[in-house]
C-alpha cells in the first residue's frame, strides 16, 4: 500500500466559507490524510460560516462520517498585503468591524504567534474574485481588471512571500486555476481569464524562486467546473457542468473530490519531485478538440 500520509502536517487553506466549493473538499481530503487544517475566510462570509459551523450544518462531513474540525479559522482578505493598506471604508464596513489583522501579512503574523516559525507544511490558495466577471474583457474597466488580478493572482505571490518564513523546508503550495487561462471561455470575463493566466505563470516562477531559496514546491490544479457559490455568481455554471459531463474525455460530471484528492497528492511527500506544474483535473476535458457528437 502507498498511502497519502499527511500525519503531523499543518495546512492553511485560504478561501473556505461553506461546504460547496473546492476549498472545503480540499480541507476534507487533507484532514482525511491526517493533517491539521486551518482556514482563511473572507470577512464578508465569516459570520455566516461561523454560524453554520456552530449550528452543526457541516457535521458528519468527513469521508468516514466524522466532523471536520478546524485547528483555527482566520479572517483573511487576500486583496490586502498589509493591515496598514486597508482603506477606512473597508475597516468601517459592518462586515469587517471588530476584525483585525486580516491582511495576508496579518494572518501570517497571527499564525507565527499561534504556532511559531517553520510549522506550516501546506498552503492552499482556493480563492478568486473578479468584481466585473460578468463583463466581457472588452467591457472590463482597468479597476475591475486590476482588482481581479490582484485578488485572484497576486494574492498567491503575496501568500508565498509572506508565509514562506512560517513554512517548513519541503512545504508545498497548491492553487486552483481554470482552463480559461489557456483557452477562450465566453462568459469568464472581467479579467478573470487574465488572472488565471497570471496565476499559472507565477506558479512556474514561484516554483523556481521559492524552490531554490526554501525548498518549497508550488503547483496549480486546473479544475473542471463545479457549482460552488463563487461559480454560481458567474452564471451559467450548470450549463458548463453539463457540457463537461457530455464532452470530457472520460465523460461524467467533474467532482470536488477528484480535485481535492489530486491536491492532497500534490502536497504530499509522494509528489516530492513535482513543482511548477499545472495539473488538469477535469475528466480530460482540456484534451478535447471538438464537441462529442452523440452517437445515434
Ligand atoms: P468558493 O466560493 O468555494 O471559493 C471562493 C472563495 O474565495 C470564497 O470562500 C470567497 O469567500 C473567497 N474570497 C473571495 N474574495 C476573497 C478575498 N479577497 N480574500 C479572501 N477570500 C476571498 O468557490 P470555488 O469555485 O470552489 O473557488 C475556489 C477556487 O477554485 C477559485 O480559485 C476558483 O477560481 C477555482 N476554480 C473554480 C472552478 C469552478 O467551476 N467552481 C473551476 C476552476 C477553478
Amino acid at each position: 500500500m502507498l498511502p497519502i500520509d499527511l500525519t503531523g502536517k499543518r495546512a492553511f487553506v485560504a478561501g473556505v466559507a461553506d461546504d460547496q466549493g473546492y476549498g472545503w473538499a480540499i480541507c476534507r481530503a487533507l484532514a482525511a490524510g491526517g493533517a491539521s487544517v486551518c482556514v482563511g475566510t473572507w470577512p464578508p462570509a465569516l459570520r455566516i460560516f461561523n454560524g453554520s459551523l456552530r449550528k452543526g450544518r457541516f457535521d458528519r462531513s468527513l469521508p468516514d462520517g466524522g466532523k471536520m474540525e478546524f485547528e483555527k479559522i482566520y479572517a483573511l482578505d487576500a486583496a490586502f498585503d498589509t493591515d496598514e493598506e486597508v482603506p477606512g471604508a473597508v475597516r468601517e464596513d459592518k462586515r469587517y468591524r471588530g476584525l483585525q489583522r486580516y491582511s495576508i501579512q496579518g494572518v501570517a503574523d497571527r499564525m507565527r504567534e499561534d504556532f511559531g516559525p517553520g510549522t506550516l507544511d501546506i498552503v492552499v490558495h482556493s480563492l478568486a474574485n473578479g468584481p466585473e466577471v460578468r463583463n466581457p474583457l472588452l467591457r472590463t474597466s482597468r479597476a475591475g481588471y486590476l482588482a481581479a488580478v490582484g485578488a485572484s493572482a497576486y494574492s498567491l505571490v503575496s501568500m508565498v512571500s509572506r508565509m514562506a518564513p512560517l513554512m517548513s523546508r519541503g512545504a508545498a503550495v497548491v492553487s486552483l486555476s481554470y482552463l480559461a487561462a489557456e483557452r477562450v471561455v465566453p462568459g469568464y470575463g472581467g479579467g478573470m481569464s487574465s488572472a488565471k493566466a497570471a496565476l499559472e505563470s507565477d506558479t512556474r516562477t514561484l516554483a523556481f524562486e521559492a524552490g531554490r531559496s526554501r525548498g518549497i514546491r508550488v503547483n496549480s490544479i486546473s479544475a473542471g467546473p463545479l457549482g460552488s457559490r463563487a461559480a454560481r455568481a458567474i452564471g451559467e455554471i450548470e450549463r458548463m457542468v453539463d457540457y463537461y459531463d457530455a464532452n470530457s474525455a472520460l465523460g461524467g460530471a467533474n467532482t470536488a473530490e477528484d480535485v481535492a484528492n489530486a491536491a492532497a497528492f500534490l502536497v504530499s511527500p509522494l509528489a516530492a519531485g513535482i513543482t511548477g506544474t499545472v495539473l488538469h483535473v477535469d475528466k480530460g476535458y482540456h484534451a478535447m478538440g471538438m464537441q462529442v457528437v452523440p452517437l445515434l
